[in-house]
Parts: structure tokens; C-alpha cells; sequence
């Protein structure tokens, strides 16, 4: 078999982690499979290197940040070599140029758009293990560019897509994907199996274990994907796809992010093209906008426009938003910070009814006032008080069921 391997920041955070690393790969290779290993910064990394940039320069270059945050991973590609080496295997580190793995100019959040698999594949022809690094890659003129947080899973699961592997497995410091996240709620049940779609929907809806575009990616080439420990030997959880079993379970999943934040543009005209150019402006930016709610016209007929960013573009909307709101002679733009929203999710939610009143009434029975609610086919998110998120989160998972097996 052809196996890709991930292994994140906790599981490469020091020396003898990354020794441990080196012992999982060899185990691979030895059991006869070709390995190629993707790895992340050590954890804290890239947090540092973001701050050097950040210290230096309020808005600092984009192009420049990627070629300093990127470095991260560059300390542990070759550590990682080394230590296989070290335990008499063969190993060779590629960063992303080496690789050629190709992505469009948007530095901090670059999209991949082809791989070259060739020096992979004259490598593992070789008897070695490929170790590449995560996070980064190159675009057509030669810039260093990284995909954004989380997005050593993304290298991994397009790597597994190019080279057509046998599985992808992305170890990390929890044993699979929760119910819930296993930090907030001590009751979260580890998942044997998930479907792509709700994987997708959590990994949206702000449950970190895998980066969205990592789930897209595997669900686009149908990537046995698995998620598991790289402290045990448990087997993990199985992103696949959807089967009438999980059908059955209304709620598979409950997830939560403290990660956005909500604008309100009060007295907006009521007229056609102004969400357009509200929407737009922030398009442009390559601001992505999550829940957007726009209240029937007031009597004076105009409207609210309330909508939310992630945290990270929070400065970049205000500025653009109360330009905006000025040229279309809108009120007053707000801005509130301490928010989170709470998502339910299930593929079992689309043949079932009362799903959504019974999220409402959960929240309600905690005396938590609900601000913003919006839905999809297989999901329900509510936006709340920060303050309230932990309580909702057990609330929800004790009332969907997930508590028990
Ligand atoms: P890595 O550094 O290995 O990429 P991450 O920190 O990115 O690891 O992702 C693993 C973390 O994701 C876990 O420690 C856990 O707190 C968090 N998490 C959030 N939601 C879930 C979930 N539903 N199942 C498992 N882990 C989750
Ligand atoms: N090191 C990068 C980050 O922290 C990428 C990753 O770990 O997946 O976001
Ligand atoms: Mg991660």
C-alpha cells in the first residue's frame, strides 16, 4: 500500500516526539508499505514566527509573512529525516518548491492547484520515506506561499489524492474526531466513522481536528481518510462516505466556534444592489462572510444588515464596511466580539422533524437568548453569548443522545 502519513504540531513538539514520529514511519515501511509523511511546525511555531512579523510591522506584506511562517516546517522536515535516518532508515525531506506543489498568489490562505508527484515518486522508488512539509507551498511565479492555519491537513489529503494512496492518516493528539470537542465537554464520545459531509459541516462550524479544505479534498477524490493518535495504537476514525447507518442518528456532532465576529449596519436603503455592493466590497478583499441575516424593511423602508467574519479579518471589514455604509448613507455601522456560535449537525437531520425546535428549546431551558440562527440541510447554528458556549455545548449533547453510546 501507499500510505501518506500527517502527523501535527503536538505530535512533532520535541525532540523525542519527533524520534516517536520516526518509529511510526519506520513501522509502516517496514510492514512493506511506500510512506510519505507530511509534518507541521512544533506546536507554538508558528504562532511565534506570526508574532516576529506581527512585532516588526502592524500590517506586515503577506508575501513576506509566508516566507517567515513557512519556515516552520522546513526545522521539522529535516528533523524528521534525520531521526529516521538516525534509526537506520532511509528518509528525504522536500519542502513544498522541492515537491512542487502549486497553489494560486493568495499568501496566508493559498488554495492548492496541482502537485507534481514526480520526485515523490523517484523517492519512494528509492526505499525511502518522503517527508514533506505541511502548510506551504509555491506559486506560478515563484512565491512562497502557506494555506492557511490548520493546513498541514490539506497538504496531506492532496498529497493522498496525487499519488491515488491507499489511505491517508492524520495523527494528532486526540485519538479520532469526537462527538464534540473532547476539551470542552468530558463527555465527548469518540466516532468510529463519519461521513464526509458532516466532517465537512464540523470542521466548518469550527471543530479544528481537520482543516476544511483537507475534508473537501478527501471528499472530491474520495480519500479513505482516517484520524487517530500518534501516542496510541487505537484505530481511529474513518471519514467516509455516507451509508444508511449513519443515517439513523439524527445528531452525530456538535460543534462551536469562538472564532467570529458580528457586524451590524443599521438603516441600510432598502433597495436592490445594495447587498451586492455591501458583499461585494468584501469579496474583493477575500473576506469570507459566514452568517448574513437582513431584517424586512422598517416602515421608513429601510433595513439591518447584520453579518460575521472571521475574527482575523475583523479590522480589515470595519474599515471597509464603514466606507461602505458611508457612500450608501446607512446608520451606524457595530461590531461585537464576544460572540460564538454553536452548530449541530447530522446527515440524519434531513428525513427527521423538530430537530431544530429542539436545539431552540435546549438553549431556551439554560435561559440562553439566541441572536442569529441559521440552518442548511444538515446542520443548525445558532449564535449566542460567548459566555454561554461551554453550558450550550453540554446542554446539546446531552439532549441530542451523544452522552451514551
Ligand atoms: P494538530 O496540531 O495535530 O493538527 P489540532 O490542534 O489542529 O491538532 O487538532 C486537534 C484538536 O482538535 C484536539 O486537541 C481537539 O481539542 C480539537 N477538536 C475540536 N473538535 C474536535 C472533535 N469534534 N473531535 C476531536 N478533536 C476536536
Ligand atoms: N503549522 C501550521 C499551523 O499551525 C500548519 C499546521 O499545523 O497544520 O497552522
Ligand atoms: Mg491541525
Amino acid at each position: 500500500m501507499l500510505i501518506v502519513q500527517k502527523y501535527g504540531g503536538t505530535s512533532v513538539g520535541d525532540i523525542d516526539r519527533i524520534r516517536n514520529v520516526a518509529r511510526r514511519c519506520l513501522v509502516a515501511k517496514k510492514a512493506g508499505h511506500d510512506v510519505v509523511v507530511v509534518v507541521s511546525a512544533m506546536s507554538g511555531e508558528t504562532n511565534r514566527l506570526l508574532k516576529l512579523t506581527t512585532d516588526i510591522s502592524k500590517r506586515p506584506s503577506e508575501r513576506e509573512q509566508d516566507v517567515v511562517v513557512s519556515t516552520g516546517e522546513q526545522v521539522t522536515v529535516g528533523l524528521l529525516a534525520l531521526a529516521i535516518q538516525e534509526q537506520q532508515g532511509k528518509a528525504r525531506s522536500f519542502l513544498g518548491h522541492q515537491v512542487r506543489i502549486l497553489t494560486d498568489s493568495a499568501f496566508a490562505n493559498a488554495r492548492i492547484k496541482s502537485i507534481d508527484d514526480t520526485r515523490l515518486r523517484e523517492s519512494l522508488v528509492e526505499g525511502e520515506i518522503a517527508v514533506v512539509a505541511g502548510f506551504q507551498g509555491i506559486d506560478e511565479r515563484g512565491n512562497i506561499t502557506t494555506l492557511g492555519r490548520g493546513g498541514s491537513d490539506t497538504t496531506a489529503v492532496a498529497l493522498a489524492a496525487a499519488l491515488k494512496a491507499d489511505a491517508c492518516e492524520i495523527y494528532t493528539d486526540v485519538d479520532g474526531v469526537y462527538t464534540t470537542d473532547p476539551r470542552i465537554c468530558d463527555k465527548a464520545r469518540k466516532l468510529d466513522r463519519i461521513s464526509y459531509e458532516e466532517m465537512l459541516e464540523m470542521a466548518s462550524l469550527g471543530s479544528k481536528v481537520l482543516q476544511i479544505r483537507s475534508v473537501e479534498f478527501a471528499m472530491k477524490y474520495k480519500v479513505p481518510l482516517w484520524v487517530k493518535s500518534s501516542f496510541t495504537d487505537d484505530p481511529g476514525t474513518l471519514v467516509t462516505e455516507e451509508d444508511a447507518k449513519m443515517e439513523e442518528v439524527v445528531v452525530s456532532g456538535i460543534a462551536v466556534t469562538r472564532d467570529e465576529s458580528r457586524f451590524v449596519v443599521r438603516n441600510v436603503p432598502d433597495k436592490p444592489g445594495v447587498a451586492a455592493t455591501v458583499f461585494g466590497k468584501l469579496a474583493q478583499q477575500g473576506i469570507v462572510v459566514d452568517v448574513i441575516v437582513q431584517t424586512p424593511a422598517h416602515e421608513d423602508g429601510r433595513t439591518d444588515m447584520a453579518f460575521t467574519v472571521g475574527r482575523l479579518d475583523k479590522d480589515k471589514t470595519d474599515e471597509l464596511v464603514r466606507k461602505v455604509a458611508g457612500d450608501l448613507g446607512a446608520g451606524k455601522v457595530e461590531h461585537e466580539e464576544d460572540i460564538a456560535k454553536v452548530s449541530i449537525v447530522g446527515v440524519g437531520m434531513r428525513n427527521h422533524a423538530g430537530v431544530a425546535s429542539k436545539m431552540f428549546e435546549v438553549l431556551a431551558k439554560e435561559n440562553i437568548n439566541i441572536r442569529v440562527i441559521s440552518t442548511s440541510e444538515i446542520k443548525v447554528s445558532c449564535l449566542i453569548d460567548e459566555k454561554y458556549a461551554e453550558l450550550a455545548v453540554r446542554a446539546l449533547h446531552k439532549a441530542f443522545g451523544l452522552d451514551k453510546a
